[in-house]
């Protein structure tokens, strides 16, 4: 590692922490005009900020005790805005981010069907040409936030003649758009806040909400997925919602649980551990502040932290006792004031299997390491030089009736 951090007079500190203090009423869109909702982005949408002001901004957010952007609409702000820089139009940019930047309109990302998570390659809702649109059939799966959203990025087979990573295309679909249906799901949590079904049935989109060119679609989707490992393997932390090791271990001595040796032989291991995370994380920062490309290290970090925090929440749930038993259900944000030094955290404990799925399954994310790390042989997948109408005929759409629905 090879860095400091900005020093708590650093001046570009200074500036952000007074102009929070100086508008106590500030809007998602205030925090975005003023280029805070990506300050790595380039200007105009951000600041062209390196890591150094990227950390300064996230920091004096987090001081103010405001909700940064990111965590209001993180699809657009950790995965898929970016894509619109590199492939999209200048009309889709300007039509797309502005609103989704300011948090005015919430994006989803429609990717994972109920036969294609790990594979999305394997895919089947189509998007057939027809005119000067597209018309999209098919059922996506998990889709967070899809019930609040009012963009979707979608990705749907628009060519069943080549190999399936192939014929994959990315369009920004209107949510409240006639034929799509959405069924939230309902979790162990109790709650069915999380993730949804949805369904296409002949929803037409425009030609223009296309995303780069026909046949883009999977290059597009490797860029997003890869980013949000990186934004969602913080140490210790179940997706913003849980303790980290270190606040379990001071609510933990606060309580007098340490007493007990066995516990406080986990609690000093799981410590120990957060700590090699945050190390870890420190030496991704690194490489960033000097200009040295990100590796697939994103995919180790959330590898060994999804575990990790569910370590930490069974043990934050356990160590209660009797008390552990209780449902709680305050989800963030809480504030520590709040909620104590320590709480019971049911919900995050209920949600937490989530984490070890999400974004890449420990085994995909194993196979990435495997793969690109230590160099050993490409998992076998026998279908991926074959045409898709070759492995799926049943999953391709007839062709469309010249000037008639698909
Ligand atoms: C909280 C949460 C939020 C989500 N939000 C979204 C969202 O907003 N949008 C979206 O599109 N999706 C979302 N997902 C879906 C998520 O991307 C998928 O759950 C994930 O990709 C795994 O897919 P699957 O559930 O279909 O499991 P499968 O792919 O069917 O995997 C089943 C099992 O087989 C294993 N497996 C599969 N392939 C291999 C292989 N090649 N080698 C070894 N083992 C393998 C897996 O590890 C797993 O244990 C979300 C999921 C969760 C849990």
């Amino acid at each position: 590692m090879d860095f400091s951090l900005p020093a708590e007079d650093d001046p570009r500190r200074l500036e952000v922490r007074e102009w929070l203090a100086s508008h106590p009423d500030r809007s998602y869109r205030d925090l975005y005009e003023r280029g805070y909702a990506v300050p790595h982005w380039p200007r105009p949408w951000g600041l062209d900020a390196g890591p150094e002001q990227q950390i300064i901004v996230d920091d004096e957010l987090a001081r103010a005790g405001v909700r940064a952007p990111h965590h209001r609409n993180p699809v657009p702000i950790n995965n898929c805005g970016q894509s619109l820089l590199r492939f999209g139009t200048p009309e889709q940019q300007q039509r797309f981010l502005p609103p989704a930047l300011a948090c005015e309109e919430i994006w989803c990302m429609l990717f994972s069907e109920p036969s294609a998570g790990s594979d999305v390659g394997a895919l089947r809702t189509t998007a057939v040409r027809q005119g000067d649109h597209y018309v999209i059939r098919g059922q996506k799966m998990w889709t967070s936030l899809a019930d609040k959203a009012e963009i979707g990025v979608l990705v749907a087979r628009t060519d069943p003649s080549v190999p399936k990573h192939a014929g994959l295309s990315q369009f920004l679909v209107d949510m409240k758009s006639p034929g799509i249906t959405i069924r939230p799901i309902i979790d162990m949590t109790g709650e069915a806040s999380e993730y949804n079904e949805v369904f296409f049935d002949n929803v037409i989109v425009p030609a223009e909400r296309l995303l780069g060119q026909e046949g883009d679609g999977w290059k597009i989707c490797m860029q997003q997925l890869q980013t949000e490992r990186v934004a969602l393997s913080r140490p210790g932390v179940i997706w913003g919602s849980g303790p980290s090791a270190r606040e379990l271990l001071e609510g933990l001595m606060a309580s007098g649980r340490l007493a007990d040796p066995a516990l406080r032989d986990e609690a000093a291991r799981l410590y120990i551990e957060g700590e090699i995370l945050r190390l870890l994380a420190f030496r991704s920062l690194s490489d960033r502040m000097n200009a040295r490309t990100a590796g697939p290290e994103g995919a180790v970090r959330k590898m060994v932290a999804a575990p990790h925090g569910q370590r930490v929440l069974d043990l934050a749930k356990r160590s209660q006792g009797v008390a552990g038993m209780v449902k709680d259900r305050r989800v963030l944000p809480v504030s520590k004031a709040e909620r104590g030094p320590y709480s019971n955290w049911d919900h995050a404990y209920w949600w937490s299997p989530a984490v070890t799925l999400g974004v890449g399954t420990q085994e995909i994310l194993k196979n990435v390491v495997a793969e690109r790390i230590l160099g050993l042989p490409r998992d076998k997948d026998p279908t991926r030089h074959t045409p898709w109408a070759q492995l799926a005929p049943g999953a391709v759409p007839a062709p469309a009736a010249e000037g008639g629905r698909a």
